[in-house]
């Protein structure tokens, strides 16, 4: 079916994001990857930044073998030539730059104590969480700022909001990325650029299933007996689609925000409630 312009009325409500360009930092793996797909699949042009060239290469060549559609960029984040190339090649290939997602992350070394930290990886943590999404938001913003209109997205975590379920370094670098999103949604909100984070609860992703040393069925099942939200479990693909809609028209109002993604796990303490289970009325 079709309107009078001819546009069919499926593939227009179906491409959300029709005519724009996007980066995607750790694009190569896990919800990175999820989201690079999904863009494509509504319009985008995306480019894939990453450190593991074989694994992000393989992505675009499996969405889209002639290249017209995505393409992959090494970019270690935590460095400013890197990403200075990423934007600048970005813009010599596309002319813009419409969404920028800083998603790239590690977890770092689970378990130490504050009093064992191991120096190099707390700061490992914060160079990639904190100062590669900076990084990222700080060379989008200098073409976006000109364009007068734009988008940037960053990941945080549940751990943005709740504390002792990850590591000191982690924790920390998460609630930076909402200080960060709130901090450039006041600054860049004068040129029109909107500056959003997602939050979402734990996924089976290597980040993850590497850092705990756990199979991904094995690590679903545990999400899924924490969880708050029943009957359903958590994937990459329910990021994605967050991230669609902070970059596409539908949220053209939303800055300044961190849309988490837990099913309500945030929401809950059900500490007391389980110690009080285990005691003789
Ligand atoms: P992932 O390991 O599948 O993907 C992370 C990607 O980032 C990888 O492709 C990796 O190569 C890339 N990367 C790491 N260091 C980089 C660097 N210096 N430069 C460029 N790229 C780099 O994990 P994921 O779960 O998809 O993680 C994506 C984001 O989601 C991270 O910011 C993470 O903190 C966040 N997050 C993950 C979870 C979870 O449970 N998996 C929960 C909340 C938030």
């Amino acid at each position: 079916m079709s309107t009078s312009d001819g546009t069919l009325y499926g593939a227009s409500i179906a491409k959300r994001l029709h005519g724009k360009v996007a980066i995607i930092t750790g694009g190569a793996s896990g919800i990175g990857e999820s989201t690079a797909r999904l863009f494509v699949r509504h319009g985008a042009k995306v480019v894939i930044a990453d450190i593991q060239d074989d694994l992000g290469q393989s992505v675009c060549k499996d969405v889209d073998p002639a290249g017209q559609t995505i393409c992959y960029i090494h970019c270690d984040v935590t460095k400013e030539a890197d990403v200075e190339n990423l934007v600048g090649s970005t813009m010599v290939k596309y002319g813009k730059l419409d969404i920028m997602y800083n998603n790239a992350g590690i977890s770092g070394e689970l378990g130490s104590s504050v009093a064992d930290t191991n120096f190099e990886d707390f700061k490992r943590v914060l160079d990639v969480n904190v100062l590669g999404s900076f990084l990222g938001a700080k060379h989008a913003a200098r073409v976006m700022i000109p364009a007068k209109k734009g988008c940037i997205l960053f990941t945080s975590s549940v751990a943005s909001i709740i504390a002792g379920e990850t590591p000191n370094a982690y924790t920390t670098s998460k609630h930076a990325i909402v200080g960060l999103t709130k901090n450039l949604c006041v600054e860049l909100g004068q040129y029109g650029i909107r500056v959003n984070c997602i939050s979402p609860f734990a996924l089976a992703t290597p980040l993850l299933t590497a850092a705990v040393n756990m199979k991904p069925s094995t690590l679903e099942a545990a999400v899924y007996e924490s969880a708050v939200l029943k009957g359903t479990l958590i994937t990459v693909e329910d990021i994605s689609e967050a991230a669609l809609y902070l970059s596409s028209e539908e949220s053209k109002y939303v800055s300044g925000l961190n849309l988490v993604v837990d099913g309500g796990y945030t929401t809950s303490n059900p500490t007391l409630s389980m110690s009080l289970s285990k005691f003789e009325v």
